[in-house]
């Protein structure tokens, strides 16, 4: 299955979605998972892109895996870590698709990087899980731009501005159910250049392992989302550039950024 969260003028609410003639459509009203219940909408089936797209996500908490692939780690002249590293995203920085990344002032931080990654929503709570467990218990696969502020990382040695502006969690377009989330290759594109390419084979912890992980010390609930980690390529977003993610058996999510203010 696939859906979308849409905005229309009867409200929001989640839609299955299907390929028609290759082009993305929204066809039917889905009832909402439950951690975001909304009334299911009435409308006419469209292409997608003729609505206005939200999150279709809307987690708890956003967990997030730290250089978890070995090139990427490498890139920043940093060690392969010997056990996930753990980081959050608060949900205030989820961005719908389409929607603008906000560059802070330069005050804030001169430097701000995309990192694609594949995004894993969970279908249950999970506390204490075993791989197996964990493995059970995910939902979809969604894209995510785990978009950082590279020298306040460095510089606060805690992530939680880095990471945690708002705008810094582009996510969607929509939800897959049934992948193989070890079996994708994940693209990211500035301007239309390749950016990062990157297969999810080479996670050096596999999904299932990070929800394992993190269950250990937290619960984790229905809608949590994980960010895996990011291939190697990352670089710097500019005032007017257009960010896509890309996994060919998710679709594409776009974002723009716009310039920080004067
Ligand atoms: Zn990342």
């Amino acid at each position: 299955m696939r859906y979308a969260k849409i905005s229309t003028a009867a409200g929001a609410g989640y839609v299955s979605v299907e390929q028609r003639d290759g082009v993305e459509w929204a066809v039917d009203p889905i009832a909402s998972p439950a951690e975001d219940p909304v009334v299911p909408i009435i409308f006419e089936p469209a292409p997608l892109d003729t609505f206005t797209l939200l999150a279709p996500v809307r987690p708890s908490k956003i967990v997030c895996v730290g250089r978890n692939y070995k090139a990427h780690a490498s890139e920043l002249g940093n060690d392969v870590p010997a056990e996930p590293l753990l980081f959050f995203k608060p949900p205030s920085s989820l961005l719908a698709p389409e929607g603008a990344i906000e560059l802070p002032p330069a005050s804030i931080s001169s430097r701000v990087d995309h990192e694609a990654e594949l995004g894993v929503v969970l279908g249950a709570r999970v506390r204490r899980a075993s791989v197996e467990e964990a493995r059970a218990a995910i939902f979809g696969c969604t894209l995510v731009g785990d978009i950082t502020a590279r020298d306040l990382q460095k510089k606060d040695g805690q992530w939680a501005r880095a990471k945690g502006m708002d705008t810094f969690c582009p996510v969607g377009p929509v939800v897959v159910t049934g992948l193989d989330p070890q079996a994708l290759t994940i693209t990211c594109r500035v301007n239309g250049e390749v950016r990062q390419r990157g297969s999810t084979a080479d996670m050096i912890f596999s999904v299932a392992s990070v929800i394992a992980y993190a269950s250990q010390v937290m619960t984790l609930l229905p809608g949590d989302l994980v960010v895996t980690g990011t291939p190697s390529g990352v670089g710097p977003l500019h005032g007017g550039d257009v960010l896509e993610i890309e996994v060919p058996e998710i679709g594409t999510l776009k974002v723009t950024v716009a310039a920080p203010p004067a």
